[in-house]
């Protein structure tokens, strides 16, 4: 999907934009348990186009002045939207520092819109002529709070998007990304892996602009594409380093990718916002592996890979496919399982049963464990297909759907796990009602 980022100087009202922009639909971030309110990333639509924002405020920079703060904002965008909007506002009117934000535009080909907001009645209408100056063409006059003038302003973004031929086909080739905290190894790790002497790499312009995939073949000939390399291998910006941008920069690659890697630091242990990005890859539908880096500085015995195991079971409670890698960047301890182990999960991802067999599987199941009943009523379980791959996804048709418990579902679910290997992979089960 394409993305729109938001800049501009502080206090003209980004937020209350984003918020209006991405409506509603803003929930995922928030609809996690326990996890931060960060709006940073949220799907929005308007008209048929779905896109993305991002909301480039807040990179935390720690004391740096607030200059580098709106440099960085503004690079970020440069470097991650497809289309960029700058809020100005129209009560303050045009500052210098608006002029600035402007100037570090001027340099980027992507398309720019401006934006004047708080522009809440339409005398203030005449003032936002003054923003001409800034040179980057008609501004748009709305209102965050009271939702004036978001349906222009959108209509001018969305003919910026890039044509959807740039879709990338599904080839075969199996797409994943490393993704994780700043500092947990991911760089090592991909180094590593394509580091490997009898790997053949090289590199593909990926579908946005500034991404770069890596295409590389292992010794056994294994085709893989590692999505969005660059931010792990030319670095330097100033906010690459921000625990926001690896988020954003993780959801990006999750949007591109089947499988997903995803990397844990075994000395710094399991944060929110691990668990943040895990459940978006989970509510995507990805395949995925826990990959826990740095085994090497890691005091153990021979109980601590079960107890490190354990505690990710329960702080991933909803991952409990996804398996779990012990690695070295360093030492290259077991690296060399991860791209068969890549290869297998993506397999399960798209695999696909038969309706004979997999109904077989469901009525055994149901003769160990009898459907549930309420009210003197059973549960019936006519037949069940599979529908979709990547996740596999089926559809079970029963009596009436009031009696599928989730307890039932589950136990469904888990048969269909124990009949065929779908490790690292969702499963989604559908229960309709048939007559
Ligand atoms: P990234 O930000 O996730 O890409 O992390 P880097 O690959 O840049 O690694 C961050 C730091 O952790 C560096 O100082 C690495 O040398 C160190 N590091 C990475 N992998 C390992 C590992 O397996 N063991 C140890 N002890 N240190 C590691």
């Amino acid at each position: 999907a394409p993305i729109v980022a938001i800049v501009g100087r502080p206090n003209v009202g980004k937020s209350t934009i984003f918020n209006r922009m991405a409506g509603e639909r803003i929930a995922i971030v928030e609809d996690q348990p326990g996890v931060t309110r960060d709006r940073l990333y949220a799907p929005a639509e308007w008209l048929n186009y779905e896109f993305r924002m991002i909301d480039t405020g807040g990179i935390e920079l720690g004391d740096e002045p607030f200059l580098s703060e709106i440099r960085a904002q503004v690079e970020l965008a440069i470097d991650e939207a497809d289309v960029i909007v700058m809020v100005a506002s129209g009560r303050e009117g045009l500052t210098s520092a608006d002029e600035v934000v402007a100037k570090m535009l001027y340099r980027t080909k992507k398309p720019v819109v401006l934006a004047i907001n708080k522009v809440d009645n339409p005398e203030m209408r005449q003032d936002v002529y003054d923003f001409y100056a800034l040179g980057l063409g008609d501004p748009f006059p709305v209102s965050g709070s009271h939702g004036l003038g978001l349906g222009d302003l959108l209509d001018e973004v969305v003919k910026h998007f890039p044509d959807e031929a740039a879709e990338q086909e599904d080839d075969g080739v199996t797409r994943f990304s490393i993704i994780g905290r700043p500092n947990v190894g991911k760089s090592s790790i991909v180094n590593a892996m394509l580091g490997e002497e009898r790997v053949i790499v090289s590199d593909i312009e990926g579908t946005t602009r500034d991404a770069i995939d890596t295409r590389f073949v292992t010794p056994e000939g294994d085709e893989f594409i590692m999505v969005d390399t660059a931010g792990m291998r030319k670095r330097g910006k100033v906010y690459e380093n921000t625990e926001k941008y690896s988020v954003m920069r993780a959801l990006k690659a999750i949007d591109n990718s089947s499988v997903i890697l995803m990397v844990i630091d075994a000395e710094a242990g399991i944060r929110e916002q691990d668990k943040h990005v895990a459940g978006f890859a989970h509510d995507a539908g990805r395949a995925m592996i826990i990959v826990v880096n740095k085994w090497d500085a890691i005091e153990k015995d021979d109980h601590t890979m079960k107890e490190f195991e354990e505690m990710i079971r329960v702080e991933f409670k909803f991952l409990d496919y996804a398996p779990v890698v012990f690695v070295s960047a360093k030492t290259g301890q077991r690296l060399e399982r991860l791209p068969q182990l890549v290869k297998d999960v993506d397999s399960n991802h798209r695999k696909r049963i038969s309706s004979s067999v997999l109904n077989d599987v469901i009525m055994d199941a149901i003769a160990v464990n009898p459907t549930p009943s309420d009210n003197g009523r059973r549960l019936r379980v006519y037949y069940a297909t599979q529908v979709a791959t990547q996740p596999p996804t089926f559809v079970i048709f029963v009596n009436d759907v009031e009696l599928m418990h989730f307890s039932y579902e589950r136990f469904l679910e888990n048969k269909i796990r124990e009949a065929f290997d779908f490790t690292g992979t969702p499963v989604k089960l559908i229960v309709r009602a048939r007559k």
